[in-house]
């Protein structure tokens, strides 16, 4: 990329030059270069520079940069750790295509180039709606009813705003363009520019006897019922869009979209991953040393697990689709159980004997002081 140039220079003014010196310079430039009109090679790469200097020069804060630090100071990084010029950066200028020759004023004056036909139909407003959820009706599916406000299509006019027997008519100041053209004096001389309609506040319809139901406007903010089919293994923070239920369109259009959010509550005794279930079971030592079969709850009712004989505090054991339900495919997860050993407490006389009696059988020694030893040998570490 060639050096930059001035950017006074590219304008071919002084470094003095007033707002009005700047802004003249510049009409007259990108009226000679812009590509639109100038079809030299060169001419888009002209008015591109003549552009990005008038961008520059024609803010205060940026030329006040640019005079102390030349084109760093236009950096949008520039100066970023050291107060900054305002934040936000500035810079960002397109590299794509030039709009109509108009575009040039439209910057000029502030006004947006972009038209959208304000008589357009239009997409009512998405909506959202939090739903809180059972851990089970998450898992299962449920179907919940859900009411909330919304725009809605009047009734009584369906919409057009005219009293019913009446019809709105077109719009006699802008004939149903929902715009009109203004001229204004600018320092270029006399330009046309596209306003909304005043009279019609842009529809292009004027209604000389309003609805009285929604007093012209052709929505009324109602209570809006939806039934909301959960399906069978959704998950927190999962959304729903039930396209259609959400506000009324503009001048006809369809209706916004509502997206539902679930908040799946906790479970007391589960913990879910997905379709992954996970349960933590305690057993007693004696279970756990010479096996027993359990219940063990489950999402879809109790289920025997056997825990075989010389099992380890930890042991995970899975229940083969017991888990919740894969939102695709059909199938079901896993519950995992882990089993927790628990050292008995409160130990009775008897109770204690026959543990003395079962360690020293297995060749060990217990103190008459306590347990301790005897414990700590039977599952292998420090008890608190
Ligand atoms: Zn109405
Ligand atoms: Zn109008």
């Amino acid at each position: 990329m060639a050096e930059k140039r001035d950017y006074y220079e590219v304008l071919g003014v002084s470094k003095g030059a007033t707002d009005d010196e700047i802004k003249k310079a510049y009409r007259k430039l990108s009226k000679k270069y812009h590509p639109d009109i100038n079809k030299a090679p060169d001419a888009e790469e002209k008015f591109k520079e003549i552009s990005e200097a008038y961008e520059i020069l024609s803010d205060a804060q940026k030329r006040a940069a640019y005079d102390q630090y030349g084109h760093a100071g236009t950096d949008p990084n520039f100066g970023a750790g050291a107060g900054g010029f305002g934040g936000g950066g500035f810079g960002g200028f397109s590299q794509g295509g030039f709009g109509g020759f108009e575009d040039i004023f439209d910057s000029f004056f502030g006004g947006s180039s972009r038209q959208v036909d304000p008589t357009a139909p239009r997409q009512g407003e998405d909506l959202q709606y939090s739903l809180n959820l059972k851990f089970e009706e998450a898992i299962f599916g449920v179907e919940k009813e859900i009411k909330y406000a919304r725009e809605d299509v009047c009734k009584t006019c369906h919409g057009n705003g005219a009293k019913p027997g009446t019809q709105p008519t077109v719009c006699h100041k802008c004939h149903g363009a929902g715009t009109i053209n203004v001229e204004r004096q600018t320092p270029l001389g006399r330009v046309m520019s596209r306003q909304t309609c005043d009279v019609c506040h842009g529809t292009g319809k004027e209604i000389k006897e309003p609805c009285e139901t929604c007093h012209g406007t052709g929505h009324t903010k109602s209570t809006h019922k939806v039934n909301v089919k959960v399906p069978a293994g959704v998950e927190d923070g999962q959304q729903m869009r039930l396209s259609g239920q959400g506000e009324a369109g503009i001048n006809g259009g369809p209706y916004g979209d509502l997206y539902v959010i679930f908040y799946v509550e906790k479970s007391d005794i589960f913990d879910r991953d997905g379709a992954e279930i996970y349960y933590e079971m305690p057993i007693n030592f004696v279970q756990a040393a010479l096996g027993d079969e359990v219940e063990v709850p489950t999402v879809h009712g109790k289920v025997k697990l056997k825990i075989p004989a010389g099992t380890q505090t930890e042991t995970t054991f899975r229940l083969k689709g017991k888990g919740a339900p894969r939102l695709r495919g059909g199938s079901f997860g896993d519950q995992h159980v882990k089993v927790k050993l628990i050292t008995p407490k409160n130990l009775s006389d008897k109770q204690k004997e026959a543990l003395r009696q079962f360690a020293e059988a297995g060749g060990d020694k217990v103190s008459e002081q306590g347990e301790e030893g005897f414990f700590d040998k039977v599952f292998g570490k420090k008890r608190k």
